[in-house]
Order: structure tokens, then sequence, then C-alpha cells
């Protein structure tokens, strides 16, 4: 799942592009292993230089999976990922109900037009949803619902953003023509966080084998999520490990 489509809609002169995935870029970043042992180090043994934390790879690996399986939280607190992400704004309106230890800045819709690039799931993207609240599961759509969903989707993408263009040409404030646009479009937006804040992002909003507490997240906040860890991980290999063998669940 996750690859770009970019279709420009050939029968019009308007063009859209249409997109399946999402866009996860690690832009600036200050997180390690060491920042976590360094924090928790200070309570015991008061400051030590970083060289120092590093000689014994054992025992930071040991002390980082006590912090987490005992969830003292707040080591994992000193340091800091900012990521630039591109989805659609359904994906946003979840993503910012996460409050505590993130910092976010959106692109506008006041201050600058919109661009027309839309979310169209691709056929991997599981369509049917059986089963009730908190038992759902899904399941693969048929080749004719996915059609369907492709068509639709396009055609009232394509109306919409002809709408808010007529109006922009009308002299309408970009702020009042963007209320016809819809929840498929993409947005783009910085998110600052740090490792621990990541943590619960990820406990809620991906699926995982060892999650002790099951999520159930929509797709498309997954794969944003998915690509974040795979970021996270390489910088931080001793606190993912200790996540994953600890249930996944935030200290
Ligand atoms: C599968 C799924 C389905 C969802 N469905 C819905 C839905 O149908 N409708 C809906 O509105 N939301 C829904 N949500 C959003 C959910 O309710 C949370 O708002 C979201 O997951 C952010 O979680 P959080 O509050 O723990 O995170 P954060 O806001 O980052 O908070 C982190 C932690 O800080 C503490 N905290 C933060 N604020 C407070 C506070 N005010 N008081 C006390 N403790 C606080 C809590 O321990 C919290 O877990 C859903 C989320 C998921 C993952």
């Amino acid at each position: 799942m996750g690859r770009t489509l970019r279709i420009v809609t050939p029968d019009d002169e308007l063009k859209i592009d249409l997109r399946s995935d999402v866009t996860v870029e690690l832009v600036k970043h200050s997180a390690a292993d060491s920042d976590v042992l360094f924090a928790a180090r200070v309570s015991t043994v008061g400051e030590q230089s970083l060289d120092e934390l590093n000689k014994d790879p054992e025992r930071s690996k040991g002390l980082i999976n006590f912090l987490m399986r005992d969830r003292h939280g707040s080591p994992f607190e000193h340091n800091s990922m900012t990521f630039f992400i591109s989805a659609p704004i359904f994906v946003f309106r979840e993503f910012m109900r996460h409050r505590v230890g993130w910092s976010y800045n959106e692109e506008s819709g006041r201050y600058r037009e919109l661009q027309p690039v839309f979310y169209v799931p691709d056929t991997s993207r599981k369509l049917v949803q059986q089963g009730r609240p908190g038992k759902y599961v899904f399941v693969e759509g048929t080749p004719e619902q996915h059609e369907s969903v492709h068509r639709g989707m396009e055609e009232s993408y394509r109306q919409a953003y002809r709408t808010y263009q007529e109006m922009l040409a009308q002299g309408v404030a970009r702020e009042v023509a963007r209320a016809v646009l819809p929840v498929g479009l993409f947005s783009s937006m910085y998110a600052t966080c740090n490792a621990r804040s990541l943590m619960h992002f990820l406990g809620l909003r991906t699926q995982h084998e060892l999650a002790k507490v099951p999520s159930f997240p929509q797709r498309e906040i997954e794969m944003v999520g998915e690509k974040m860890e795979a970021e996270w991980a390489k910088l931080m290999p001793l606190t993912y490990a200790a996540f994953n063998a600890n249930g996944r669940v935030a200290p």
C-alpha cells in the first residue's frame, strides 16, 4: 500500500492530482538513546559525559528496558523530532487530537490557495467494514467497489475544486471559498514530538502484533505512523526495541 498514483484527469481543463500515499519526512532531530540514559542517570549518579554513558552498552540497554517496563517516562522526553507530513485533512483531524508533547504548524487555507491534491485509496486498501464499533474487521473490496470509490471520489473532488476556483475567480476570499473542499484534500504540516509522545501516538495509531493493548486505527493515519516509526527506530534503536519488548505501551 501507499504508492503514489498521480493521475491527472484528461477530459477537462481542470487538473487534479490523486494520491494514495502519504509523505513523512524527518526534517530535524536531536534524538538518541544516550539522551534517555543521560536524563535517567542524573537522578542516581549526577551529570556524566555522554562518552561515559556509551562505555557499557549492555548496562545502557538494561536501563532503558527497565525505564520502559516500569513506566518511568520522563527520561524519554529529552529529545526532539520534527516531521514534515503531507496527508489528507481527515488524517490531520485525527492526528491533532494528540495534544501532549506535540507541536503543530499547518499550511493555511486563508493565506494561500489550496492545491488540488486529493486522496483515493489504492487497491490494497481494505474497503468493507464488518462488525460493530470495537469489533470491526476490514475485508477486501471487490474490483467494482474500488472502481466506484475511485470514480465517485474523483468526480466529487473535481466538482468541489471547480467551485472553489470559480469563487476565487469572482473575488471571494480564500477563507470563505475553502468551505466547499472535502476532507480528502491533502494538507501539510510540521509536527514536532519527543520519543515519549511518539510512543503514545504509535500505541494508538498503529496495529502491531507485539501490542499488549490492541488498537484499531484508521489505515491512513497508520500509514503516517508507520513512516514516523521507521525514522524513529533508526535514531533510537535501544528505545525502539524496549518499546516493542514491553508491549508497545508508552512509558
Ligand atoms: C482507534 C481510535 C478511535 C478513536 N475514535 C474517536 C472518536 O470516535 N471520537 C473522538 O472524539 N475521538 C476518537 N479518538 C481520539 C481519542 O479519543 C484521543 O483523543 C486521541 O487518541 C488522543 O489520545 P490522548 O488523549 O491519549 O493523547 P494526548 O492528547 O496526547 O494525551 C496524552 C495523555 O495525556 C493525558 N491527558 C491529556 N489531556 C488530558 C486531560 N485533559 N485530562 C487528563 N489527562 C489528560 C492522558 O493520559 C493522555 O492519554 C480515537 C482514537 C483512536 C486511537
